[in-house]
């Protein structure tokens, strides 16, 4: 995933144009997504589709012909969704368009402004204070034109139709956790889920925020029925703890099951309640459509210094930290296919588990291997054909893990059936 990440880093993404394009067929080699294109000025909802943009190259060039702003080194100099611009400027006029964030004088900000003609340069507070009076050679070789917006698809069916949505946003340039850490952590799922027999069919979202999510539900909505589960994946390679954003609905099976997985870690998390703000969820979790769509990040954005500046770099995203990210997503995944709601066909009194191999036979410790006693009495007590094994590990305060082999064991001899 790192690596990955190290490949994508480069490119100038958007929420249009070549970098998303160049970044999907990266992510192609990995997994067969599909790459759509929707053209600009299509509606979508309120909104429409924007002018597709794209960039060759801009600089800031001092009164010796030295480039002092480069687009080539840092792709996070250019304001995104800049228009061109070719001229000579004093210091005077150049300083309104020049950003910089005082409180962290070496770090680069990243600057948008795709809905209103605007242009600009991010630098460093320290090399703005270093700009002197004078004339500068100012370029932004950059195109506004109708052209597409661009996201990436990739579905993987499962033996029923209902879908589970994974999305994830494409659409910053330069930066590592917000954006590159959701991108490889969702291709290494897919990859991971396309090898699994699979009961949900999952849906792989690669789209620029807002827009994106706005423009799929737009040209989908006959598709929107069939989500019975989502999750937003972003900001998974800092080394901060799991935060878990609950879907507007709170209390859907996908925020049960991500908060299972959670505390089944041990390890410190957070989970926060949804609020109208942050990334696609907005969409997926807008009135008219209401999806159980929760998000799974570490550190929330605009809560890590790094946060939207160049010191949110290869360094900043940790390999141990994407990998855990990775696996509690998969377990997220596993809890969601193994959740189902059993009956016990000896509902009158407990039936006999040693007889079955089901109980040890000796007193003791048990050892690992061995089938545990309290889930499968767990298991036995609440499979009413009501209490779905989520409920019965959330009330037994047991990993869902425990319960879930316990009840496939308990059906394996016929002392449960599926509901
Ligand atoms: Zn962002």
């Amino acid at each position: 995933m790192h690596a990955q990440i190290k490949e994508l880093y480069p490119l100038c993404r958007s929420i249009t144009g070549n970098g998303v394009r160049q970044s999907l067929q990266i992510l192609k080699r990995s997994i067969p997504l599909e790459i759509r294109e929707v053209p600009t000025g299509t509606q979508v909802f309120d909104w429409t589709v924007p002018k597709e943009w794209n960039i060759t190259d801009a600089y800031i060039k001092n009164a010796h012909g030295e480039r002092i702003v480069d687009f080539k080194r840092l792709n996070l100099h250019v304001m995104s969704y800049s228009i061109p611009v070719k001229r000579k400027m004093s210091l005077a006029e150049l300083r309104p368009h020049l950003f910089s964030l005082p409180e962290q004088p070496d770090w680069v900000p990243h600057k948008t402004s795709y809905y209103k003609e605007n242009w600009g340069f991010s630098l460093s507070h320290r090399q703005l204070q270093s700009m002197e009076e004078g004339e500068y050679d100012v370029c932004i070789d950059s195109s506004l034109t109708d052209g597409s917006l661009t996201y990436g698809e990739y579905v993987l069916p499962g033996t029923s139709q209902d879908e589970v949505l994974i999305s994830t946003h494409t659409c910053h340039p330069s930066l590592c956790n917000d954006n590159l850490s959701g991108i490889a952590v969702s291709t290494a799922l897919a990859q991971a889920l396309a090898d699994r027999s699979r009961r949900y069919t999952y849906r792989f979202l690669f789209i620029p925020t807002q827009i994106g999510s706005m423009t799929w539900l737009a040209l989908h909505e006959h598709v929107v029925p069939k989500i019975k589960h989502g999750l937003v994946l972003v900001g998974l390679g800092d080394s901060g703890s799991m935060t878990y954003k609950r879907s507007r609905q709170g209390q859907a099976e996908i925020d049960r099951a991500a908060i299972q997985v959670l505390k089944d870690s041990g390890h410190p998390y957070k989970v926060v309640d949804f609020f109208p703000f942050g990334y696609d969820e907005r969409q997926y979790c807008s009135p008219g459509f209401d999806l159980p769509v929760g998000s799974l990040m570490r550190t929330p954005h605009g809560q890590f210094p790094e946060y939207h500046t160049s010191a949110d770099n290869l360094e900043f995203v940790k390999p141990a930290a994407l990998e855990d990210s990775f696996h509690k997503s998969l377990s997220l995944i596993e809890v969601l296919e193994r959740n189902k709601t059993y009956v016990n066909q000896n509902p009158k009194c407990e039936p006999r588990l040693g007889p079955r191999g089901l109980y040890r036979t000796t007193g003791g410790h048990t050892g690992s291997g061995q089938i545990k006693e309290m889930p499968i009495l767990w298991a036995l007590n609440l499979s009413d054909g009501v209490h779905s094994l989520l409920d019965i590990a959330e009330r037994s305060n047991l990993p869902f893990a425990e319960i879930a082999q316990a009840a496939e064991s308990l059906e394996a001899c016929g002392l449960l059936r599926e509901k």
